[in-house]
């Protein structure tokens, strides 16, 4: 579920255990309870259980709390793609043991969110190298500064990227070519898509939100036309055999990148053309004018879409 901290300047988009419990009536409502502002209180990570499931040969993915984590293992080493929060990372750890005795050696942050960048701290300290957009750098390097003046227990330095890169990167390991890809303004301005070529296995970060609509940080540059334009990118890196790692949700494939970024598309239409009409943000709230794209795409509650709404409206 989406847990919102209204009080904080940051805002993490968090994945409970199994996206499917998003589906359940009894999830909405506590999605909707959650967004209402209870979440802003800590979070009881003792619950969370990591579990592994295979993408392809050396690829995994770990599933816990927060956005998914891409894993390749190998004789080089462990490379992950986000490391969710810092409470979580001896559990993070204690799954990767079951699967290799190699440790970390690279990290890559697909965006700055909380929930992909918690662990940065704790895995660095053991060693672990942080790759990351200039704009993740940019924005981490913010939050530390935030967090000691105004709150005192935000990420240390520690948890900063050690490499930034402006557009593209390839980091040669485990046999395997990953590519990330930096889209420009989509969930942030500082996204990136990992792909590996040899596995075929393809992580979206936050740009990729399966069966619903996503969280748009317009706040740090995130915007509905760069969300529809990274689907466009991932589409052009896909074929039929990609496993797709969503951001959050369960894995998938091309198929449901091209029906999202439809769905997006379709958004998209409905909303620029009520903008064009010179309607309120509130007004068009009120419409619910999104309740024509289809329930499947609607399970996070009214509440989320209307959010949504509030999302990216000013970007339109
Ligand atoms: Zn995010």
């Amino acid at each position: 579920m989406i847990l919102w901290s209204r009080g904080a300047r940051y805002m993490f988009c968090v994945e409970g255990s199994s996206m499917k419990a998003l589906f359940k009536p009894v999830a909405a409502i506590a999605l909707a309870a959650s967004l209402s502002g209870a979440a802003g209180a800590q979070r009881d990570f003792s619950q969370v259980e990591i579990t592994v499931q295979q993408a392809r040969g050396n690829i995994y993915t770990l599933f816990g709390a927060g956005g998914n984590i891409g894993v390749s293992i190998g004789d080089e080493g462990v490379f992950l793609i986000d490391d969710q929060f810092a409470p979580l990372t001896d559990k993070i750890v204690a799954a990767l043991a079951t699967l290799t005795d190699k440790p970390v050696k690279y990290v890559i942050n697909t965006h700055y969110h909380g929930d992909h960048t918690g662990g940065n701290e704790n895995l660095g300290k053991r060693g672990a190298i942080i790759l990351a957009h200039d704009n993740v750098h940019k924005r981490v390097l913010t939050r530390v500064v935030d967090a000691m003046e105004k709150k005192g227990d935000g990420p240390g330095p520690a948890s900063l990227p050690v490499i930034s890169f402006s557009e593209n990167l390839s980091l040669y390991i485990n046999g395997d070519e990953a590519r990330a890809v930096h889209v420009r303004n989509a969930h942030t301005d500082g996204d990136s898509l990992i792909h590996f070529k040899g596995a075929n296995v393809l992580h979206m970060g936050d740009t990729f939100f399966l069966g619903r609509l996503p969280y748009i940080d317009a706040g740090a540059g995130g915007s509905l036309v760069g969300a529809v334009a990274a689907i466009d990118t991932a589409l052009g890196l896909a074929d039929a055999d990609t496993v797709v790692i969503p951001g959050h949700g369960p894995l998938a494939g091309k198929d449901d990148l091209a029906a999202y970024k439809a769905m997006l598309e379709d958004v998209q239409g409905i909303l620029t053309a009520l903008k064009a009409t010179g309607i309120s943000q509130e007004d068009a709230v009120a419409q619910r004018p999104l309740d024509s794209i289809g329930e499947r795409w609607l399970a996070a509650g009214p509440e989320w879409t209307d959010r949504f709404i509030g999302f990216v409206w000013q970007g339109l």
